[in-house]
């Protein structure tokens, strides 16, 4: 234990906020989260309920503008063909979060050195690894080692059943030739710490009541709590608090409709590639006319989604596709590392979802017209119901700067900070990604015995994941901050959200975030003992 020293804030407690609150409580560093959100109840997640899928359309939708809770901020998604989805509440986007849980590849940390585009991270798998592991201490990820994909991973609880569905598809992609492994998924399929093994109830988008999914409310923050770490929630913060050029001194919050003022020693920011670009564009001063931390002017700017495709194949028997972990089943990653022949640069993930809720899928199917209203309804939806199998395809999307996240000029939370916008358009390189996806994804539904395939992408409501905009580099001018997390410009400004990613490889980031966030945490902690670049402020 290292005493007496000086108090840190964290802003946010999702993924990221939870694992650097936890890294800093563990290392005796006295730390505050503040949170907009509250705890959620897992006992009364919706699925513990009869009427259950009416709660995808409002309190558990992904989408905010949709939600309108007392947490939800708005987000001008007009600009952009994929919509921002995320949660607000102590666990943040990892309540309503699948739970798929790879790490990225060596290659997308060097993304300019093999195939010319983007940056090289300025940290190497290797690197990464050391934090992996140790995040895996904590969070409960079912897998299966020896996937040919990755270096070895180990510690991996048993895979999720992949289900007979998985097994009809896995044999598609047999008989392609073509690569797949179970899932990497952040669920407890046994017992694991205060965690209860996954009882294959489904509907984990709706919040997990059995604790096995592994959101941040029940792996870090209990522990976090036990070790020190003080949570505050309902406390949404407007503005980070910088009377010098080189130095931040605490945070201004709203609590019911009150402004408050919070001193401390160091920030670290974890509300997500796009809440933390928010509050950073929020944060002007005279010192900083364009936003905090913004002098090489990247704040908000390379946003990235992952653009989703998704293609379903009708089976003529039944499949149990609704029975399971509703994300995690099989993925392959057989078009994940470049190939110039295919006329696109890196690549994608194809992950194996189980089939819709009934409510969802008799809306869709009406919308598409391969069911109708009346009195045969019931009977044509028991006839197909199930017996359809899904293949998302995760395309890796590249930086670019005229994908960003600005204030929006006149749109406002309830507290009166400007929401933010997103001003995002679909590259050439995402196009061809998709499109070769959903060709190959068709393939395998047919050689897997689909007799008939439906595709659509880029898929409108499924901007979850978010990246890139305040990326790390060793460059001030070309980055936001340095390998720890650090702002380039304010030594005691940390970031630990996703903001930080240089590439979005191709595949779900919360296991990069929280293994990214202990590292930060380590960066803090050397930043408190003297051994990182300290404040140059002139007092
Ligand atoms: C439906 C859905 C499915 C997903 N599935 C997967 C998946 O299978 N695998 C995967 O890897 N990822 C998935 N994701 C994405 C994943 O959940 C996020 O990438 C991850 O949670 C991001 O972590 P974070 O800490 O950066 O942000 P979040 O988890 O979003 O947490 C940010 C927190 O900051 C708080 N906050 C924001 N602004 C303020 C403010 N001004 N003041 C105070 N608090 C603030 C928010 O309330 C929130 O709690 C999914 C997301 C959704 C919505
Ligand atoms: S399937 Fe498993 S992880 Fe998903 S909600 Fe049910 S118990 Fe939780």
């Amino acid at each position: 234990m290292e005493e007496n020293l000086p108090g840190v804030i964290v802003i946010g407690a999702g993924a990221a906020g939870a694992a650097v609150s936890y890294g800093l409580a563990k290392s005796g560093i006295s730390v505050i989260c503040l949170e907009q959100g509250d705890y959620t109840n897992p006992s009364i997640y919706p699925s513990t309920e009869i009427g259950w899928e009416k709660y995808k359309f409002s309190a558990f939708n992904s989408d905010p503008n949709v939600r309108m809770g007392k947490a939800d901020y708005p987000i001008n998604n007009a600009n952009s063909p994929i919509s921002v989805a995320n949660f607000n509440a102590v666990g943040g986007s990892t309540i309503l979060f699948s739970g798929h849980y790879p790490r990225l590849h060596p290659s997308d940390l060097r993304s300019y050195s093999l195939d010319g585009v983007a940056c090289d991270w300025p940290i190497s798998y290797e690197e990464l690894e050391i934090y992996y592991n140790r995040n895996q201490e904590n969070v409960a990820v079912a897998g299966l080692a020896g996937d040919p994909s990755y270096p070895p991973i180990k510690n991996l609880l048993p895979p999720v059943p992949m289900g007979k569905m998985g097994q009809v598809l896995a044999e598609g992609f047999n008989k392609k030739g073509w690569h797949w492994w179970p899932a990497y998924s952040a669920i407890a399929t046994r017992d694991f710490h205060s965690q209860n093994k996954c009882i294959n109830l489904g509907p984990c988008n709706l919040g997990c009541p059995q604790g096995a999914k592994s959101s941040a409310d029940v792996t870090y923050w209990p522990k976090a709590i036990k070790l020190g770490a003080k949570l505050l929630t309902n406390c949404r913060v407007s503005e980070i608090v910088a009377p010098n050029p080189h130095e931040v001194t605490g945070v201004k919050y709203f609590i019911n409709g009150e402004e408050k003022f919070l001193a401390c020693k160091i920030v670290v920011l974890a509300c997500n590639g796009v809440g933390t670009p928010r509050i950073l564009l929020n944060s002007k001063s005279k010192f900083a006319p364009k936003g905090l931390a913004n002098s090489s002017g990247l704040i908000g700017k390379n946003l990235m989604f992952h653009p989703l495709a998704y293609v379903e194949g009708e089976f003529p028997e039944g499949l149990d596709s609704n029975l399971g972990p509703q994300g995690c089943s099989i993925s392959s990653q057989e078009f994940y590392e470049s190939d110039p022949s295919r006329g696109f640069v890196r690549g994608y993930t194809m992950q194996v979802l189980r089939g819709p809720s009934p409510i969802e899928y008799i809306i869709g199917n009406i919308r598409r017209k391969s069911l109708r209203w009346g009195k045969t309804q019931i009977e044509e939806f028991l006839s197909k119901y199930n017996k359809t199998a899904h293949i998302s395809i995760i395309c890796e999307d590249l930086p670019d700067p005229s994908n960003f996240v600005d204030l929006d000029p006149t749109q406002t939370d309830s507290d009166g900070i400007p929401a933010p916008r997103i001003n995002y358009k679909l590259s050439e390189n995402s196009k061809k990604m998709l499109a070769h996806g959903i060709r190959r994804a068709e393939e395998v539904m047919t050689s897997a015995g689909a007799t008939k395939t439906f595709s659509f992408g880029p898929v409108r409501d499924t901007g979850w994941h978010l990246m890139g905009t305040a990326r790390m580099g060793s460059d001030p001018q070309n980055s936001v901050v340095n390998e720890w997390g650090q702002s380039h410009d304010i030594s005691n400004l940390f970031i630990a959200d996703s903001s930080i990613f240089v590439t979005s490889g191709g595949v779900n980031p919360a296991a990069t975030i929280q293994a990214l966030a202990l590292k930060v945490s380590d960066g803090v902690i050397e930043y408190l003992r003297g051994n990182m670049p300290h404040v140059r402020a002139v007092r």
